[in-house]
């Protein structure tokens, strides 16, 4: 027995017994980070039934009286891995994540069975070079999709692109890029493919500025020192805030790409990291 076990806040406890509501598995807490006051991820356990491809969202909530609340997520663990993990914002007065944040090791969190969404390398047309641009919790479906070997073997270059306000919020997506760098069989596939470019708008950083600026004006590919974007060769997914999303899909689409969803892969797909209510 542990001197100090795990403390599972009164959520958990009332919850432990029960089974699982139908379409859902219930999975445990096993870790959480916090980055800042408005940004944490946690891994839960995953129930070895529960399937899904690199790039998709679920459902995810706790099961608060009268009924759960449920929430859109993204899957930011590889495909292959014994847990499941999540990136996720701290929204003041959400109705979920102002609960979920306060979240602690033991407690139990719900998991909707049927993952789906348009982030797919298979709604893709083929190409060389894959750019995956995200503005914060839009980091989370790329974490999957660059802790996939099939990525580096798709494609010979893979550009993750994360925007965020305030340096502090790029800390997430450091760390995965860090961790593919640096993981035993990764590491290898993504060398000299993976490229990372982090910007901040808010505050002085070594990169600024918001994405779609930065790819307008040319001054991203010249930073990396890369060829400027090809419809001939470059596929890219999108994953971040309304106004982002909204003015690239304008970039790319006056550009000639067309955007790709399931059965008609094109040169782009889009997914919305939050809903404006
Ligand atoms: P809500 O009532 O849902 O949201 C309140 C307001 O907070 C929103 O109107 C919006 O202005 C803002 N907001 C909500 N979510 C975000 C966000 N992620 N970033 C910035 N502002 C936000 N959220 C994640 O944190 N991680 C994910 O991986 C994730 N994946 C998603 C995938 C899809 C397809 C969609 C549609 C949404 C996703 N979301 C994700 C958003 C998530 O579903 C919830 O909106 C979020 O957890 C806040 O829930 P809430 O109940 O606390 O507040």
């Amino acid at each position: 027995m542990l001197d100090n076990p795990p403390k599972r806040s009164e959520h958990a406890q009332k919850t432990a017994a029960r089974p699982s509501p139908s379409g859902f598995y219930r999975e445990r807490v096993l870790d959480i980070q916090h980055y800042t006051d408005k940004l944490f991820s946690f891994r839960t356990t995953r129930t070895q039934s529960f399937r899904f491809q690199s790039g998709q969202f679920t459902m995810i909530g706790l099961e608060t009286e009268p009924r759960p609340i449920l929430r859109a997520y993204s899957m930011a663990s590889a495909v292959y891995d014994d847990w499941l993990e999540f990136f996720s914002i701290k929204v003041p007065d959400g109705p979920l994540t102002s609960k979920l944040q306060h979240i602690v090791v033991g407690d139990e969190i719900l998991v909707g069975a049927k993952p789906t969404g348009t982030l797919l390398a298979s709604n893709l047309q083929p190409g060389s070079r894959l750019f995956l641009l995200a503005t914060g919790t839009g980091f989370a479906p790329f974490a999957s999709i660059l802790r996939d070997p099939e990525i580096y073997e798709r494609f010979d270059t893979v550009v993750a692109v994360e925007g965020c306000r305030q340096a502090a919020e790029l800390a997430y997506a450091t760390s995965v890029i860090e961790d593919v760098r640096s993981h035993e069989f990764l590491g290898e596939l993504a060398a000299g493919k993976l490229l990372y470019y982090a910007t901040v708008t808010r505050e002085p950083y070594y990169h600024q500025g918001r994405i779609p600026d930065l790819i307008d004006s040319g001054k991203l590919c010249d930073d990396l020192a890369i060829a400027p974007f090809n419809l001939a060769t470059d596929r890219v997914m999108l994953c971040g805030n309304p106004q982002m999303l909204a003015d690239l899909r304008k970039l790319f689409a006056g550009r000639g790409f067309a955007e790709g969803s399931s059965g008609k892969p094109g040169d782009f797909v889009i997914e919305k990291a939050f809903a404006e209510r």
